[in-house]
């Protein structure tokens, strides 16, 4: 199963698109851009660590499966390794990598102190009970006791995973160390020192940037007509914190299905749906159905894909009718269908800024740990309010200076603030 899973042959079929190709591309535009050193560029192309571990797990049954655990650390110039834990039968060593390279530049755009990491199990949690994926998480913990650690790497959710899994990692980590460390994990429940906004940050931080790239087209949310692919933690909150600034959110939609409102959906409605109906909108009263694929060509102003990576791509591109795309996902737009919207003018508001709201207030979630001083929920929004803004302002501000897109605009940014630093910093021997 390990040997499998850090093959270079992970996924030979001809239409795939391998995001740690896409990754390296962008950061290679970002270098011809800044006429980076070839050499600052090599070492920004690797990872700097990658792990994969055997996660042998006792099924409820009594039988033992094996899964293997990936936690790839791209670069750690700027401060501790950052980033989440992926739990998806699609997770792949190359997509792990290639999102920790994206956590690189997400932090440093952003002008938060961390490096970028990221770490995944291929499973499908649906499929295990609670007590399995507790006994999953805690393996994979102590497998990686020596490689995380709260000045050394920090995982937080992503995907498929929660408080509850941050949860149990900490108390491993805990267990295992001897005493208490809630700064190894962020994301955590409030009862062991959470921050207070952290669940819905990643959508506030969506419906922030949305709402200032509308206003420079001198629009505002009330009455713009968005679709949101993906009603997970990021969309659902994006839906929600939209939906209370007066836009209309037409339609929603997960991998089972979707709903669609020509009015726009009732989204404190549909949320209760959702918690009432083992997590599925689909049949959700006063609305039609729309498939999942279907909802990302409806005419609307904004498009915001929340859910897997490679979701627009050359073969639906020219059925795009949006104006603005909001990357919340990492990566669903690919390098290909990405020009192809660039050349027809379309926003697109890419990734490593738009869903950078969770890393945002994982990264205060940890500055209130370690001053033991816990904010109100008003603060952190208003903290992450200026972090995401002044990022937006200074992207729009390169777009300009440098006459290029955004995407290219905010990989310069980050990709040249880390380089900045391994110059300064120097190259050890
Ligand atoms: N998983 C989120 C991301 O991809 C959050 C990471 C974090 O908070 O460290 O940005």
């Amino acid at each position: 199963m390990v040997l499998t899973s850090l093959s270079p042959q992970e996924n030979p079929s001809p239409a795939y698109i391998c995001p740690l190709d896409q990754a390296c591309s962008y950061l290679e535009e970002a270098a011809r851009e800044l006429k980076l050193d070839r050499n600052i560029l090599e070492i920004l192309s690797n990872p700097r660590k990658v792990v994969t571990v055997s996660i042998p797990v006792k099924r409820d049954d009594g039988e033992v499966q094996v899964l293997a655990g990936h936690r790839v650390q791209h670069c750690d110039i700027l401060g501790p390794y950052k980033g989440g834990i992926r739990y998806h039968p699609a997770v792949t060593l190359r997509e792990v990598s290639a999102l920790a390279m994206l956590m690189t530049w997400k932090c440093a755009l952003l002008g938060i102190p961390y490096g970028g990491a990221k770490g995944g199990i291929a499973l499908d949690p649906k499929s295990y009970s609670i007590g399995e994926l507790e006994r999953i998480t805690r393996r994979y913990t102590s497998e990686l006791i020596k490689d995380i650690g709260p000045t050394v790497d920090i995982p937080a959710p992503d995907m498929g995973t929660s408080a509850r899994e941050m949860a149990w990692m900490m108390d491993t980590y805990s267990v295992n160390v001897g005493h208490a460390v809630p700064g190894v994990v962020t994301g955590k429940p409030l009862s062991i020192g959470g921050s207070r906004g952290r669940e819905m940050a990643t959508g506030r931080g969506v419906m922030i940037i949305v709402r200032e790239a509308l206003a420079d087209l001198g629009k505002s949310l009330v009455g713009t007509r968005i679709a949101i692919q993906g009603f997970g933690n990021v969309g659902s909150a994006a839906a929600l914190l939209l939906h209370q600034a007066g836009a209309k959110v037409i339609a929603v939609s997960t991998g089972t299905g979707g709903v669609f409102s020509d009015v726009g959906l009732d989204i404190p409605a549909l949320k209760t749906y959702v918690a009432q109906n083992r997590r599925s909108i689909v049949g959700f009263p006063q609305a039609s159905a729309i498939g999942n694929t279907e909802l990302l060509t409806l005419p609307c102003d904004v498009l915001i894909p929340a859910a897997l990576e490679n979701q627009i791509t050359q073969d639906n591109v020219d059925r795009i009718h949006a104006r603005i795309i909001a990357e919340a996902a990492n990566g669903p737009v690919t390098l290909q269908a990405n020009q192809a919207l660039e050349a027809r003018g379309v926003t697109v508001l890419p990734d490593i800024l738009t869903n950078a709201g969770g890393v945002v207030v994982s990264y205060l979630e940890w500055v209130q740990g370690l001053s033991y001083v816990f904010w109100d929920e008003e603060r952190v929004n208003r903290e992450l309010e200026n972090l995401m803004v002044q990022a937006y302002r200074q992207a729009i501000q390169q777009t300009k200076v440098r006459q290029i897109s955004l995407r290219l605009a905010a990989y310069t940014l980050g990709v040249g603030r880390v380089a900045q630093a391994f110059t300064d910093r120097g190259l050890y021997p």
